[in-house]
């Protein structure tokens, strides 16, 4: 079915029909990828995923160009990412070119799928989970990668405006040596409560601090954290240091250096939860970006001592070009003079024979 155009798709509710899937034993390594149909897995009630949580993940989407095709963004970085969290968790990192390969093969097979409606875009979804059968505590010696697909909507479908955030208390989401700098499921079932207490508060999303002193910004639960400060009366885009304590965001990176182009400053350095909730202070904007939202403007801090406005409280400017400047880079709309596009080809120019 085509859903063209289609509103109301949200995220991550409806998948593609195809699915692609590689299996790796310890042994004989990776298998090459097979495309089937998106269906239930075969698994093992004892596989070892499911008890002690080597599974990782990855987000990344094919956006619609203007001729028509579809293009990935930064799969590379996507890959490379994967294999950092795999080496976290003990896991067998994937040869780049089969990463690539499985996402651009449930690309091509569901192309017609792909909703073309504007901010839209197919997300996908590859992830790799321990499968060996055993309850023995150590690296499992068989793994599955694979990558499902879900058409999905724009972010603001319903409108483009400001969150807030919640800064939450007595929780952390990751410290120094452990695993918030791998893309694992336990860390997002580890910030679950503390996004239902958020909620509880009003708020969209949970800020988290660092761990050891609470006093840091660190980021989202699934998007990285930006503020614009006025430095000598020039803006200033700031964002908290990759310390091995937040996830390396894909947009983040990008957004680090689109801004520079744009005529903005860029410095990765601590953010103080003080600085961002000073009445008096030099913070005019804040946002948060990731793969599946882009670009999202926060318009409030909620803490234990109130709600503090950002800004004005509405989408800040900076925040608003860097939005549409990334996404004109993702839809083709400009040149793409980063070399950030990856095309993924027609299946007759992949079925072509090699000259
Ligand atoms: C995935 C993720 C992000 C955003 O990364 P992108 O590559 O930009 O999508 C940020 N923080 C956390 C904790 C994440 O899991």
């Amino acid at each position: 079915m085509s859903r063209m155009g289609v509103t109301g798709l949200g995220f991550g509710r409806y998948f593609t029909r195809h699915m692609a899937l590689a299996r790796w034993t310890h042994g004989s390594g990776w298998s090459g990828v097979e495309l089937t149909g998106h269906g239930p897995l075969a698994l093992s009630p004892a596989a070892m995923a499911l008890h002690y949580g080597q599974a990782i993940f990855e987000g990344l989407k094919a956006y619609p160009q203007q001729d028509g095709s579809l293009a990935l963004f930064r799969p590379g970085v996507n890959a490379e990412r994967l294999n950092r969290s795999a080496v976290r968790l003990a896991m067998p990192e994937l040869p780049e070119e089969l990463f690539v390969e499985a996402c651009s093969a449930v690309v091509r097979a569901d192309a017609d799928e792909v909703p073309r409606g504007p901010g839209q875009s197919l997300y996908l979804r590859p992830f790799m989970i321990a499968v060996e059968p055993s309850l023995g505590v150590r690296p499992a010696l068989e793994y599955l990668f694979a990558v499902i697909a879900s058409p999905v909507d724009h972010f603001f479908a319903d409108g483009y405006q400001a969150i807030d955030v919640w800064c939450a208390s007595d929780q952390i989401r990751a410290a120094r040596g452990g695993t918030g700098a791998a893309k694992c499921a336990g860390n997002y079932a580890g910030s679950l409560a503390a996004k239902a207490e958020a909620v509880a508060q009003g708020c969209h999303e949970v800020l988290w601090l660092d761990a050891q002193e609470r006093r840091w910004v660190e980021e989202l639960g699934a998007m990285n954290f930006f503020c614009v400060t006025q430095d000598d009366g020039a803006p200033l885009l700031v964002t908290p240091r990759l310390s091995g304590t937040i996830l390396a965001g894909n947009t983040r990176d990008s957004l680090l250096r689109i801004a520079p182009d744009l005529g903005v400053r860029v410095a990765e350095r601590p953010v103080a939860l003080d600085e961002l909730t000073d009445p008096r202070g030099r913070v005019t904007e804040a946002f948060a970006c990731g793969t599946a939202a882009s670009v999202v403007p926060i318009g409030a801090v909620t803490t234990a001592h109130g709600r503090v406005r950002i800004g004005d409280g509405r989408p800040g400017k900076i925040t608003t070009m860097l939005r549409d400047e990334l996404a004109a880079v993702q839809y083709g709309t400009q040149p793409d003079s980063y070399g950030w596009m990856h095309p993924v080809r027609a299946p007759e120019a992949a079925a072509a024979p090699a000259r």
